[in-house]
Formats: structure tokens, C-alpha cells, sequence
């Protein structure tokens, strides 16, 4: 485990003042299924201002204090300790009305969500598990801590962990919390968009997501409605064998574990079914899909309080996720276009593509990463890939007498022409052909 003396620290050091000390929660679970372990959460029966006074000789921060939690630097890192709580009434699937304090370990672990992130482990290695965590995490099943139709009611958040964690270890959900999960799933429109969109994030990240994504499809749409339409398409088509939104599940599990490209792949066909044309042989067509796709892709986004940085990388890529790629020109074009990275980002989204077709379109993918190594050359090769590598810049355009718009789509069109080989990066006769251009 990762600053495995630390925690060992931490630990003896609040046990020699008296109190209870454990690490909790998901730390413990990923130790126990041997995954690496980044953060550990401790938990203690040490209240805030103790917890303090243990810590006296090192810096500490009351960071959450109404919640119990203090940071203590130690060794330049930081550790979050958190007093054994328990969470008060819920009235509105969402939050607490209050917490408070307990001597109870058990208490603590019973307001977790699901057993197998409700076991704590001391400074000995003995396990608490009071409701079978470690039985479920053998049989590889999501099970809540006591009623799950109580449980969701509470906090909703938790019907997207379900999922989520079902997705990203592997995890069946018990029969009884599945139910009551899809059952529940419209308390789901109480959580903040934020916190669902957290779970999202890291559910589209799971090895299994394919599996989860279909069998609780519904609890998916109730974050982004618009993938109903997605459900049961049927393509048509001799390259697709899956319906839109089965395509495009298996696409993002597909997806190598960038965010940005499986964020991409899961709304990289959102707008396939209203573009869909059926042709007079029976053969259904999508032209158009990936500009839509791409508008779709910003308004969800924004919904749901993605980064805008994330947005723009994300929508550049769909809107161009179905174009073909047949020369080392157009390479340096998208090079130039998209950046560096969105440009390697859209030859991985083009191969989880192929991926969830028809077998016989995976030809293709050797070509792709032909592409990437011709773009890689490229890039070392050419002095000359982007505006800001240009002879000339938009004050040199300007004193042409060029405005607004016009100072952007002339520089542009030198680039291409630059990247093209049919004019030289010098400022002479970039400038000539500006002349030529905005005349
Ligand atoms: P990871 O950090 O890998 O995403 P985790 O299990 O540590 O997974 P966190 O969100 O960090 O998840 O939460 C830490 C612990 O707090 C959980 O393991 C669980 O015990 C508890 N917990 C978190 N969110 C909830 C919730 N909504 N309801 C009940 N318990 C929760
Ligand atoms: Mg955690």
C-alpha cells in the first residue's frame, strides 16, 4: 500500500491517546481485492478538537470540522481523519439534515452505502466487517448496507455508485439493490448534476461498462435522457450488428482508458437516430450525425457541468470522428486543426469505432495506426503545424486591412496552404498571397 508507514503512524498514534483508529471505506475494499490504493480515509472515536491535540507537533487543518474531518500534514502529504459519524434524518434523497458523533465503530459502518465499502481495518490488519463485505467482495457483488429501497430514498447518489462500482470492479449488483435501484432511479433528478456526473466519469472509465451500461440503461437515461432515443435503433447497415445504443456502449468500453476519448465515444453517435435516412434498397444512412452528435455532445456536457476545456476536446473529436483519413495531407490538416493530442485522441475513437462493428471493418485499424506514426513524423518534421508556427500573425493581416472574422479564415487558408507544401513559411510570401486573398 502506498504510504503504508504513514497510515501505520497515524493509526498507533491516535490508538496511544486512547481512542479507536482504522482505515475505512474503499481503501480497505481495494486493498482486500489486491488493487492498488491510492487515498485511505481514517476513521476514529477521537472528536475533531482531540484529534487535534494527537496531532499537536504537526499541521493540521480543520477542513470539514461540522463533518468530523481534520487533514494532518504529515511527511509534506496530507490525510484526512474523520470522527465515527452517523448521518441524521434525509429529506430530500440528498444530503443529510445533519451529522453526529458516535463511540461506534459499527455505527460508522452503517451508514455506508454498500458492504463492501463498510469494513475497517486497525493498524494489526484485523478486519471489522459487521455485514459481510468481505463475503460479497469473494462473490464479486454490490449489496447495500440495509434496506436498499430506505438506502436510495436516503441519498439517491448512491443508485449511480451502484452502477458505478458495478462498472469499474466488475461487480454484479444484488438482486434486491438492482431492483430498487431501477426502481428508484427517478430520485436521481434530486442529486446535483455535479455529483452525478463524478459517478458518470468514472463509470464509462469501468472495464465492465458494457455489460452495466445495457443492463441499467435506464438509470443512465435518467442522468442523459437524450440516449432514449439510442435504445433499440436498429442501423440497418451492413457495418453496424448492434443497435445505436448497444454500439455505442461497447465503443466506449472499446476505448482506451483516456477520459476524453471514452467520454467522446459515449455520445459520439447521440444524434444517429434523427439524422437516420433509409435509402430505396432498405439501407439505413446517418449522414450528417457527427456534426449533430458533436452539438449534442456541448449541450449535455454543459448540463452536467463538465470542464469547458473537456467540451471543446470532446466535441472536436465526434464532429469529426466519421471522416475518413486517406492522406498524409489530410493528417497534417487535422494535426493543425484539432492540436496534437485531440488529433492521436480521434485515431483511438476512430478504432473503439470499428470495434463495436462488424468484424470485417477492423481492416482498418491497422491503418490508423499507420496514421498515428505518419502524425508523429510529421509533427517532429514540420516546422510549420499551427497559427502560432505562421511567418506572419494577425497584426500582419490587420495592417492588409482584413477585420474580425476575415483575420482568423486568412490565416487559416495560408496554413493549409503551408501545410499543403504549396507556399513557403516566409513572411514575403505569405503576405503576397494575404494580398491575393483579401482582395
Ligand atoms: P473511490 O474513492 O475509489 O471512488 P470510494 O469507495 O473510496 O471509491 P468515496 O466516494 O471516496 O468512494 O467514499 C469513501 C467511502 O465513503 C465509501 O467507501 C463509503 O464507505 C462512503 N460513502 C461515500 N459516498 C457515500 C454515500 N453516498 N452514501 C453512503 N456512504 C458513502
Ligand atoms: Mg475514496
Amino acid at each position: 500500500m502506498k504510504n503504508g508507514k504513514e497510515y501505520a503512524y497515524l493509526l498507533k498514534k491516535l490508538e496511544s491517546a486512547g481512542f479507536e483508529a482504522y482505515i475505512v471505506g474503499g481503501c480497505v475494499r481495494d486493498a482486500l481485492l489486491g488493487r492498488e490504493v491510492n487515498d485511505c480515509d481514517i476513521t476514529t472515536s477521537a472528536i475533531p478538537e482531540q484529534i487535534m491535540g494527537v496531532f499537536s507537533e504537526l499541521k493540521v487543518a480543520p477542513t470539514g470540522l461540522k463533518h468530523g474531518t481534520v487533514t494532518v500534514i504529515y511527511n509534506d502529504m496530507p490525510f484526512e481523519v474523520t470522527t465515527f459519524r452517523v448521518d441524521g434524518s434525509y429529506t430530500d434523497s440528498r444530503r443529510p439534515d445533519s451529522v453526529s458523533f458516535t463511540a461506534s465503530l459499527e455505527e460508522d459502518l452503517a451508514r455506508r452505502d454498500f458492504t463492501v465499502n463498510a469494513m475497517a481495518m486497525d493498524v494489526r490488519g484485523e478486519l471489522h466487517d459487521p455485514f459481510g463485505g468481505r463475503d460479497d467482495l469473494a462473490a464479486r457483488v454490490i449489496r447495500c448496507v440495509g434496506a436498499p429501497e430506505k438506502r436510495f430514498r436516503e441519498d439517491a447518489l448512491r443508485i449511480m455508485r451502484a452502477v458505478r462500482f458495478a462498472s469499474t470492479l466488475g461487480f454484479e449488483i444484488e438482486e434486491r439493490t438492482s431492483a430498487a435501484a431501477l426502481e428508484l432511479r427517478g430520485l436521481l433528478d434530486n442529486i446535483s448534476r455535479e455529483r452525478c456526473r463524478d459517478e458518470l466519469s468514472k463509470m464509462i472509465m469501468g472495464e465492465n461498462l458494457a455489460e452495466v451500461a445495457l443492463k441499467f440503461r435506464d438509470i443512465i437515461a435518467q442522468v442523459i435522457p437524450e440516449l432514449r432515443t439510442c435504445f433499440d435503433f436498429e442501423q440497418r447497415s451492413r457495418y453496424h450488428k448492434y443497435t445505436v445504443y448497444e454500439h455505442i456502449v461497447r465503443a466506449v468500453a472499446a476505448a482506451p482508458p483516456d477520459p476524453t476519448v471514452r467520454t467522446a465515444m459515449l455520445f459520439h453517435d447521440i444524434g444517429k437516430p434523427q439524422m437516420f435516412t433509409l435509402d430505396e434498397d432498405g439501407v439505413g444512412h446517418f449522414k450528417g450525425h457527427a456534426e449533430v452528435s458533436a452539438k449534442a455532445a456541448e449541450v449535455i456536457m454543459r448540463r452536467l457541468r463538465w470542464e469547458n476545456a473537456v467540451i471543446s476536446d470532446v466535441s472536436a473529436i465526434i464532429a469529426r470522428h466519421s471522416d475518413k483519413i486517406s492522406s498524409e495531407k489530410q493528417i497534417k490538416r487535422l494535426i493543425s486543426r484539432l492540436g496534437e493530442d485531440n488529433f492521436f485522441r480521434l485515431l483511438e475513437a476512430k478504432k473503439a469505432d470499428n470495434l463495436a462493428k462488424n468484424e470485417f471493418v477492423l481492416t482498418e485499424n491497422a491503418w490508423f495506426d499507420e496514421c498515428a506514426e505518419l502524425g508523429r513524423r510529421s509533427i517532429e518534421e514540420s516546422a510549420c503545424m499551427s497559427l502560432r508556427d505562421l511567418a506572419v500573425n494577425g497584426n500582419d493581416i490587420m495592417s492588409l486591412g482584413a477585420e474580425g472574422r476575415q483575420v482568423g479564415e486568412c490565416l487559416r487558408e495560408l496554413l493549409d496552404l503551408v501545410i499543403d507544401g504549396e507556399l513557403p513559411n516566409e513572411r514575403e510570401a505569405l503576405l503576397c498571397r494575404a494580398r491575393e486573398v483579401l482582395a
